[in-house]
């Protein structure tokens, strides 16, 4: 694959015992040095004027004199210093060139994924939270679209939190569709099968809040039986997935079950939604916080782009996860 990767995000430090730290890149770029065919480009940094084109005037005027006045903590758990605001555009930057790629056609070895860092997919139009200041994947579309490169976007979002940012800022949006598969019941709170759009977004929001504990079977059934098919009619252009790792069974900070080897089984799944769809396939990191299953699955992620047979999970799903499918279905998606 090809990684986007700029030095300035290792300089958004988060203090001692912070999940989201530095290290998770470094722990990445070590486990990548290990893997044939990897490929790092550091694209440009975000304008102001994309992140702007997303985020409202106000917030990111007050995020950016926060970050001058030397940062601190946002709210408890999203902390700034002043380099961060440099930081969140090169993530942001970098989630908008995997974007352009895929829609240029950087497939197969070359597919881009996004290696930023603070993550995005919390941050609402006019707020920072859960580790999040500027919404990379959100930028990201909203940059396709306005620039002619793409007439519709979908965001799939594997990361173990429900992406509210995301959902927030295209849920009146028909051009983008987003996608999430989360645990119920934990931070944000919100990702109910019910949240499904509204006015011209109407039926381009899916959510799948699965129970704790699910894992492998569960997940690929979601995109099998529901999200693949979604994505496929809505026809989009370009399929980012806002590929957060902490739904992994080792995560230290979430109760899903998730394998390296799965990871490995949903990146290939997208690959052939993507193909089915005609449409470019980048990826943006979003959370995942044990630094070895983070290093571990997205290389599991790179592995099955240079040619790796991804493991098909042995189990079927759960009687409670197929409820939820089952409930997502009367919603209006999925196979019909
Ligand atoms: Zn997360």
């Amino acid at each position: 694959m090809k990684f986007g990767y700029h030095e300035d995000c290792l300089d958004h430090t988060t203090g001692y015992r912070h999940p989201e730290s530095p290290d998770r890149l470094r722990a990445i770029r070590r486990s990548l040095a290990r893997k044939h065919g990897v490929e790092y480009v550091a694209a440009d940094a975000a304008p102001e004027s994309a992140v702007r084109a997303v985020h409202d005037d106000e917030y990111v005027d007050s995020f950016k004199k926060f970050c001058d006045d030397g940062g601190g903590e946002w709210d408890a758990d999203t902390v700034a210093v002043e380099a961060t605001w440099d930081a969140a555009l090169a993530a942001a930057g970098q989630a908008m060139w995997a974007a352009e790629r895929a829609i240029d056609g950087d497939a197969g070895r070359t597919t881009p994924f996004a290696l930023g860092r603070p993550p995005g997919h919390h941050a609402v139009a006019d707020d920072a939270m859960g580790f999040c200041f500027v919404n990379n994947a959100a930028v990201a579309a909203r940059h396709v679209i306005e620039e002619g490169q793409a007439d519709r976007a979908a965001i799939f979002d594997w990361d173990v939190h429900h992406g509210n940012g995301i959902q927030d800022i295209f849920y009146e949006d028909g051009d983008v569709f987003y996608a999430s598969v989360h645990e119920d019941g934990i931070y944000p709170g919100s990702g109910d099968v019910e949240e499904t759009g509204a006015g011209d977004g109407e039926g381009t929001t899916l959510n799948v809040p699965f129970p704790a504990g699910s894992g492998d079977p569960e997940y690929c059934a979601a995109v099998d039986d529901i999200v693949g098919p979604a994505l496929v009619d809505f026809d989009p252009d370009v399929v980012l997935v806002s590929a957060g790792f902490d739904a992994h069974r080792h995560d230290p900070i979430s109760r899903m079950r998730v394998s390296t080897e799965g990871y490995g089984a949903l990146a290939d799944r997208f690959r052939d939604i993507a193909d089915d769809a005609d449409a470019g396939l980048a990826f943006v990191l979003e959370g995942g916080y044990g630094l070895d299953t983070l290093a571990e699955s997205v290389s599991m992620v790179h592995e099955v782009f240079d040619g790796r047979e991804p493991v098909e999970p042995d189990d079927d799903p759960a009687d409670r996860a197929l409820g939820v499918l089952e409930s997502v279905r009367r919603q209006g998606f999925g196979e019909k």
